[in-house]
């Protein structure tokens, strides 16, 4: 996808602060530090639209992100971070919950994880919350640029059992550092956004 525009939008708190209109919208989801903003950088190719976080887990809203007047990212804060209190992390959950249940706009999840780990107890919830309620899903397994070539595959069959995953649901290895997985992920995205 050509990238002619990309703007930050809102940081939404509530429903009633999230953009108005039909465009369609993509999510991304991953614990903190995992690569996420990196990620929509690369993807837009600007080098800090989605901020880069130093300090993991602080946003805790959804930032709306417009690409081309054609489409949303809206990044969900990341979980998973042991900082939080837990009647943030339950406040966290219900707004993310209510905003994947209830959102038409709504056309998929991108899950990010580490390639060099496997994926957390966070990013398994995730996975089967969006399996039952239909949202369809691509995982990204990012850093690989910190994985040596011939351990790809092993890796990627790693992230693929622990989540469990359906051989229906697209994976894509991912490196913001060296733009690898780039086409391919948007190949999967533009599927959702109907280009
Ligand atoms: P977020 O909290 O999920 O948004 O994570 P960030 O995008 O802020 O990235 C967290 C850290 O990981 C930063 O220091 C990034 O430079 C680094 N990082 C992100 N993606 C990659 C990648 O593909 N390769 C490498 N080597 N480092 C990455």
């Amino acid at each position: 996808m050509k990238i002619k525009n990309a703007q930050f939008i809102i940081s939404a708190v509530s429903s009633e602060q999230y953009p108005s209109g039909n465009l369609p919208e993509i999510a991304l989801a991953g614990r903190s530090n995992v690569g996420k903003s990196s990620f929509i950088n690369t993807l837009i190719g600007r080098k800090s639209l989605a901020r880069t976080s130093s300090k993991p887990g602080k946003t805790q809203t959804l930032n709306f992100y417009l690409i081309n007047d054609q489409f949303y990212f809206v990044d969900v804060p990341g979980y998973g971070y042991a900082k939080v209190s837990k009647k943030q992390r339950e406040s966290w959950g219900k707004m993310i919950e209510k905003y994947l249940m209830e959102r038409p706009q709504l056309k998929g999840v991108v899950i990010i994880v580490d390639l060099r780990h496997p994926p957390t107890e966070d990013d398994r919830l995730m996975y089967d919350f969006l399996k039952h309620y239909q949202i369809p899903v691509l995982i990204i397994a990012t850093k690989a640029d910190k994985i040596p070539r011939g351990k790809w595959n092993k890796h990627l069959n790693i992230v693929k059992e622990t989540l469990n995953l359906s051989p229906s649901d697209p994976i894509v290895l991912f490196s913001s550092e060296k733009g690898i997985g780039k086409e391919e992920a948007w190949r999967e995205l533009e599927k959702w956004i109907g280009e």
